[in-house]
């Protein structure tokens, strides 16, 4: 057989498209073009949603800044050679190179799952939020991981908003402006920043809610916030935090939130209908029902050539794989778990792959982490970057840049470039679209029938 091309017909199975999902089949669909045409490799993307979510944009979809649909990547869009398989695998006999694949239509048909066999792996499912057993925290709390996540907590501040103006009740009003957000990590204080940002400009369109009515706090279990931007910046954004009037609760922890009342470890306590859970990331369940090694945080023991430990034609990378960390000087440190390294990791698991198909040497993942950006509202931001420090505009300037650059597709990166040139011309966006998340509420109501959900005006319903 020619160099360049693969030795022997390949069915490449990638599961989740998410970050390194999408960039490994991006990268293979390039580099495989030929193979593909010919018939000689296939890739199949499986994953729930037929779209990739660029998480670092959703507290800017929160806060209105960006539409929905351009914090979003339509998969059948950019990966026009691959198949794409809406559903999610629960299980992968890598034995029998098989995964069972739960999709839609196999739910309705009532089986437990379609099995797509394999030749090559990549599994990449990603994380998911770590949850304590607090109590209420089940029934009350929300996360901020998907674009329903963000666009959902958005209406629902802004619907706290319009109950607050419109109550008599002073506790119902306290409650409603109490907004409590626990994990002070970029998720955590990325959300909080922009949506309090928000919140404030949109006081001004209420004749009754002023920004000192409400009441945002940050509760984080350890002594500081943003590890990603290190010591030094992370303490500013405690300040500049404060300086906005957000309560910041260093070494406090949330205890309880059952009864919707919020109970901190301080001995604190804030009736609240709103409480976001962003205190770190677990791996993928789905992880546990494969046959392939894990360490003992449940992460995928990998090489740094990003292939699964001890196991021949399976891959990972990602907030599910732990890849050796060979640029840090303590030994048998893993990458975290960010999208810094889940994107160049990609890139190197996807030419790996195309190596091993075709009888070539592996590359090692190598990349010293750079630093981080965050936004914490218009206009505002926290930067460290190679070592230099930036904070304010210039550090807002630079989080928007850096993270357009990295938008997959020039056309997706236009359509963000273009909404945040409109946005600049025009007012902000601070009205609530709650009732789209129930569209048949007020059909249900007019045909006579109990809603099905609680219509969006009803304060009991907002959770
Ligand atoms: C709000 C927020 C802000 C962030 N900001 C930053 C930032 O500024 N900088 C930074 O470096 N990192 C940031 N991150 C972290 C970054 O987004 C993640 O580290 C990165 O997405 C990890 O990539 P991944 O491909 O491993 O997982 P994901 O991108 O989460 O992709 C996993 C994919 O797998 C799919 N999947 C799950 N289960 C299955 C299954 N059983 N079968 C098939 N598919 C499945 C999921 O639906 C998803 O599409 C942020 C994260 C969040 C939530």
């Amino acid at each position: 057989m020619r160099h360049g091309r693969v030795k022997e017909r390949a069915r490449i199975l990638v599961v989740g498209g998410g970050y390194v999902g999408t960039y490994t089949a991006l990268r293979l669909q390039r580099r495989l073009k030929r193979d593909l045409g010919r018939g000689e490799a296939e890739i199949t993307v499986v994953t729930p949603d037929p779209y990739m979510t660029y998480q670092p944009f959703l507290p800017e979809a929160a806060a209105g800044a960006i539409s929905p649909r351009h914090v979003v990547v339509p998969l059948r869009r950019v990966l026009d050679r691959c198949r794409v398989v809406i559903g999610e695998a629960t299980a992968v006999d890598h034995a029998t190179r098989t995964a069972t694949v739960r999709t839609p239509a196999t739910e309705e048909e009532g089986t437990d799952g379609r099995r797509i066999e394999y030749d090559e792996l990549v599994l990449a499912p990603g994380s998911v939020a770590r949850t304590l057993p607090i109590p209420g925290l089940a029934d009350h709390a929300i996360g901020f991981k998907t674009v329903e996540e963000a666009i959902g907590l958005r209406n629902h501040v802004l619907e706290q908003m319009d109950i607050a103006s419109s109550t008599r009740d002073p506790d119902v009003r306290d409650a409603a402006l109490t907004f409590v957000f626990v994990g002070g990590g970029y998720a955590g204080v990325e959300a909080l920043g922009e949506l309090e940002d928000m919140a404030r400009y949109a006081t001004r369109y209420y004749h009754n809610v002023r920004p000192e009515d409400m009441k945002w706090i940050l509760v984080e279990a350890s002594d500081r916030i943003l590890p990603e931007v290190g010591e030094e910046m992370g303490r500013y954004t405690v300040t500049e935090l404060r300086r906005r009037n957000i309560d910041v609760r260093l070494e406090t922890r949330l205890d309880s939130c059952a009864d919707r009342v919020a109970v901190l470890s301080d001995g604190s306590r804030f009736p609240t209908r709103t409480v976001v859970w962003t205190a770190g990331v677990k791996p993928h369940p789905v992880l546990a029902a494969t046959d392939l090694p894990l360490n003992e945080r449940g992460r995928l023991r990998c090489t740094a050539e990003l292939a699964v430990e001890g196991v021949a034609h399976a891959w990972a990378a990602g907030d599910a794989a732990a890849v050796p960390d060979v640029t840090a000087e303590e030994k048998g440190r893993e990458c975290a778990p960010n999208a810094q390294h889940a994107l160049r990791q990609a890139k190197v698991l996807g030419d790996n792959v195309v190596h091993a198909l075709r009888g070539e040497p592996l590359e090692t993942y190598a990349h010293k982490y750079a630093g981080s950006v965050a936004s914490l509202g218009l206009h505002k931001g926290v930067a460290q970057i190679y070592g230099r420090k930036l904070k304010g505009y210039p550090a807002w300037f630079m989080h928007r840049t850096y993270h357009l650059s990295r938008v997959p597709t020039f056309n997706r990166k236009a359509r963000v470039a273009a909404e945040w040139t409109l946005a600049g011309l025009f007012k902000r966006e601070i009205v609530s679209l709650g009732s789209l998340e129930h569209p048949r509420a007020e059909f249900e109501l007019a045909a006579g029938g109990k809603p099905s959900h609680d219509p969006p005006h009803n304060p009991k319903g907002s959770s």
